[in-house]
């Protein structure tokens, strides 16, 4: 028995299921993670993976950044807790401010999460209104708010709303197609209620799907004209597909702004931001509840500071890097799936990508719900046995890291071939 299937049997008596979050689990148990380096995990077995999970989006730098590493060091001799606010908090909100042209104010929490919730009940406490709109499909969190036909883990699991759940609570959510802004037009046109729209850029979270053309534009317009406060949840985007965001890619100023994962670089820490006259809402000046013991901790801001100097430093190398490492390795599997007449889409953009098993194109919720999971999921446990580790479910992406190699893509190609030939037959 493997050390790893020891653990997990060990895992589940004290740990639900054996995981801390759900989509960690697979079929037949997961991999424990030992260490990690640059582009690699390695297990309690000695196993090595070429990482593209690289915390759900997080390590856009690799794993083990040594300037991230080497910030965290020198803060853990300083100090790791005051609870008072301290200089490197300024330092960091100005460097986001600066990145983020659309964000003045900006306060910092420590999940995606908790920065979407903060966000929403700003755009609540900034309209006086109640009701909020997500798109189908877009995770933006565990709480009750959002978890209404939501991707990643839930839609995974198929829990659309979670029991324990209020009603009352996802009763105020509407849910608009992805890609469809006719439909969000006469939502918000039939429903005065609306406190604020929230949609991921990019879709990360029932696979990859990318907005499609002027999408983004006019569900800006539309919230504008309109007075509706628009979220732009960029947990995964934000330094992932520009310094500033996939908002400075798409030339769209939200009116808040979420971030995390890239931001800390597998540190907890995230941010919600925006403008002044929403941000300064927020307690103790204004009515907007919001607060944390751990917000602005030093040992994650520093490697926050860390993450974002360093990839304005090599912003110029980095993104085209990613990018044509993208491409060279969403080609090479297409021309495999192809070759062996699986029916298949990929979606991609800069360094993200997703395949999925089925001829249609993959533009919403429906579209990448259709797609054959089950072959997905014999993909990904024959890309593990031949060590590389991509998110373990279809509603995930792939992420590439500045980590990566050109050895490791040829690695991850010959893996996917072996994989796909698999799935084949
Ligand atoms: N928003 C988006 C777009 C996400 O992808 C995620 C996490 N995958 C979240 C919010 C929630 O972030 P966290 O898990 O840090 O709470």
């Amino acid at each position: 028995m493997s050390k790893s299937q020891k653990l997990f049997n060990e895992s589940k008596k004290v740990i639900p299921s054996g995981v801390n979050s759900p989509v960690r689990y697979f079929e037949p148990y997961p991999f424990f993670a030992k260490k990690s380096n640059g582009a690699y995990i390695w297990d309690e077995d000695n196993q090595r993976y070429i990482d593209f999970c690289n915390g759900y989006g997080a390590l856009l730098l690799g794993h083990r950044r040594k300037e991230v590493l080497s910030a965290v060091s020198k803060q853990l001799t300083q100090g790791t807790m005051f609870c008072t606010p301290t200089q490197s908090e300024i330092e960091l909100s100005k460097l986001i401010v600066s990145n983020f042209p659309s964000i003045q104010k900006v306060r910092l929490v420590n999940t995606g999460g908790e920065a979407t919730m903060t966000a929403i009940r700003l755009a609540r406490g900034f309209t006086k209104k109640k009701k909020i709109i997500k798109f189908e499909g877009c995770y933006h969190g565990a709480h009750d708010s959002v978890l209404v036909k939501a991707g990643s883990g839930s839609a995974h699991n198929g829990i659309s709303v979670s029991d324990g759940g209020l009603d009352e609570v996802s009763k105020n959510t509407l849910v608009v197609q992805y890609n469809n802004s006719e439909e969000l037009e006469r939502i918000i046109s039939k429903n005065k209620d609306i406190a604020g729209v929230i949609v991921e850029p990019i879709l990360a979270n029932m696979g990859l799907i990318l907005p499609e053309k002027n999408f983004l534009s006019e569900i800006r317009k539309i919230t504008k004209d309109n007075d509706v406060p628009l979220i732009f949840d960029e947990v995964v985007t934000g330094f992932r597909i520009s310094p500033g965001g996939a908002q400075q890619h798409f030339r769209i100023k939200p009116d808040i702004t979420t971030l995390a994962k890239a931001l800390g670089s597998g540190f907890a820490v995230a941010a919600v931001g925006g403008k002044k006259e929403i941000m300064d809402l927020l307690s103790p000046g204004g009515k907007v509840y919001q607060a944390s013991t751990y917000a602005g901790n030093p040992t994650s801001v520093s490697a926050a500071i860390a993450s974002i100097k360093t990839i304005n430093k090599i912003k110029n190398k980095l993104y085209s890097k990613l990018e044509k490492y993208n491409i060279m390795l969403t080609h090479a599997i297409d021309d495999i799936a192809t070759d062996l007449k699986i029916p298949h889409q990929i979606n991609f953009t800069s360094s993200m990508f997703q395949i999925f098993f089925t001829d249609k194109p993959v533009v919403d919720y429906i579209s990448s719900m259709n797609a054959d999971a089950k072959k997905f999921k014999k993909m990904f446990s024959i890309l593990l046995k031949n060590g590389v580790f991509i998110a373990p479910s279809q509603f995930e992406v792939v992420f590439l890291s500045d980590a990566h190699t050109k050895t490791d893509l040829e690695n991850t190609i010959n893996a996917y071939d072996v994989a796909l030939k698999s799935v084949k037959n």
